[in-house]
């Protein structure tokens, strides 16, 4: 256990609540200060609101002296991504363009924070619109990796991760379209789990890709995950793609369930490009599986060099419709240089827009203009649905599959926004899971010679949560990795 609070997991803390030896008010404090102390080197916080955190803390400490405990996350703070609104908080998305955007009402998964008696504290940095592997396209600032300065923490949800790796909070929720929240969990040494598409609500979720699109936790032990994932998901009708059948309860089944596992290798996901040292960590995860009873199969994937195409037809195309609205009149930033109407569209978008999000803006207008619809957007559909396919019959003979998160570690920064190709490659291991609609998490697994994180990435079938969370919570005990803090 580490003797700082602030780097004390949720289940951890809620024992030292309930027994009395701190109290929620004394736990934000500690955030609080730990994020004065670190934030101006980590850059994680677009805004705190830390004297409404304590309140919600003195009322949670109140609710526990009453008995009145709202559940195992009373009074834990979590931090939010900023596309995830919040009633009369700023959501940017890290745009320019919503700059002065306050949200007037709670996104489904606030609301279901605030009713566990969570205490959503903070907005954390991401790249523009959740577009980008690093969290450089912010337009506000440069997040970076807890433990190497000089590094990315991962994108887009990179303030989540970096926020959880570096103790300013306890958990923070993000967002996955295409390995927002694995990619940067894996780059900065912590959990993120993506769930199963429709699990949680995207009622408030600001949107990037509508068919990809969802939200999930971050945090620093698989237990913790389970228990945000148990408090934000379930049916909600203001969302038409919410699932309205039953989802497992989580947290309750890592006491139950406790395999041995069939876990499937995709041989498609450890090509030669693979970094070495990753290759090793995933493999040694592998071995310890294999030694604790779990069958370990190889099995096919045979359409996974489609997902990178298929992504960017299907992502962008969506993203072009939904960023449409931000027209420079509604809620958005307006250009001081117009003269028209067009001039409003068309220079507010224009300066209001950062270059990537720009450019899938083009290439989403692009493939679905008539004559390109059926060469590109329907054929990526049907495509897509191969991907589906692909992991169906996989999981036809086992569990779950265990793969590297992420091709390398954290990169400096620079190093690739300049190629959007090669950025676009540093999600070639996740992206096809957000087509499938499947869930998966990132586990920590190791360290690199370079003291940089390398996360396993653990795929599970659709709505069988429970099972994926056991299957991580099995790793993490028999290993150290997750209590790993970097050194700031
Ligand atoms: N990096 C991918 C992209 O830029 C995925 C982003 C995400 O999951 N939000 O589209």
């Amino acid at each position: 256990m580490s003797d700082e609070i602030y780097y004390k997991t949720a289940t951890e803390l809620r024992s030292l609540l309930d027994e009395k030896q701190i109290s929620s008010v004394e736990l934000i404090q500690a955030v609080i200060d730990r994020t004065h102390a670190v934030d101006s080197k980590i850059n994680a916080y677009l805004d705190t609101n830390e004297n409404q955190a304590l309140a919600m803390a003195q009322a949670s400490d109140e609710r526990r002296a009453s008995g009145q405990t709202r559940g195992p996350l009373d009074g834990i703070p979590v931090s939010v991504k900023d596309l995830i609104v919040e009633k009369g908080k700023k959501a940017r998305c890290a745009s320019r363009i919503l700059e002065n955007f306050t949200s007037p009402y709670d996104a489904t998964a606030i609301i279901n924070l605030h009713n566990a008696g969570a205490i959503p504290w903070g907005r954390v940095n991401m790249d523009e619109f959740a577009m980008g592997s690093s969290t450089e396209t912010s337009y506000f600032k440069k997040t970076v990796n807890p433990w190497d300065l000089e590094r990315i923490p991962g994108g887009s949800s990179g303030g989540s991760a970096a926020c959880v790796a570096a103790g300013e909070t306890i958990l923070s929720l993000g967002s996955d379209t295409g390995g927002s929240i694995r990619q940067p969990a894996a780059l900065c040494g912590v959990i993120g789990m993506k769930p199963t598409y429709g699990t949680v609500s995207r009622h408030g979720l600001i949107a990037f890709a509508s068919s990809l699109d969802q939200i999930g936790p971050f945090s620093r032990c698989v237990e913790d995950s389970a228990m945000l994932f148990d408090a934000i998901s379930g049916h909600d009708p203001l969302d038409s793609t919410s699932y309205a059948g039953e989802i497992p309860k989580c947290a309750d089944a890592l006491r139950t369930k406790k395999g041995p596992w069939k876990l499937g290798i995709p041989k498609e996901y450890f090509p030669d490009t693979l970094d070495p040292e990753i290759h090793a960590a995933i493999k040694s995860a592998i071995e310890s599986y294999r030694e604790k009873g779990c069958e370990i199969v190889e099995v096919e994937l045979p359409h996974t060099d489609l997902a990178i195409p298929v992504y960017y037809i299907i992502a962008t195309a969506e993203a072009s419709s939904n960023l449409s609205r931000y027209d420079g009149i509604r809620y958005t930033h307006r250009s001081d240089e117009t003269s028209n109407a067009l001039d409003i569209y068309f220079k507010s978008r224009g300066e209001g827009f950062g270059e990537e999000v720009k450019r899938r803006i083009c290439l989403g207008s692009f493939v679905l203009s008539s004559g390109y619809y059926d060469a590109y957007y329907l054929r990526a559909q049907k495509v897509r649905n191969l991907i589906r396919k692909d992991f169906q019959e996989a999981f036809k003979k086992v569990d779950a599959l265990l793969t590297p998160t992420s091709p390398t570690p954290a990169f400096k920064f620079g190093e690739r926004s300049d190629d959007p190709i090669t950025m676009y490659l540093s999600d070639i291991f996740t992206i096809n899971v957000n087509l499938a609609g499947f869930p998966a998490l990132s586990l920590p697994c190791g360290l690199t010679s370079g003291n940089l994180p390398i996360g396993l990435q653990i795929i599970g079938q659709p709505l069988k949560e429970d099972d994926l969370f056991a299957i991580a919570h099995s790793h993490e005990e028999a290993h150290d990795y997750c209590k790993l803090h970097p050194c700031i």
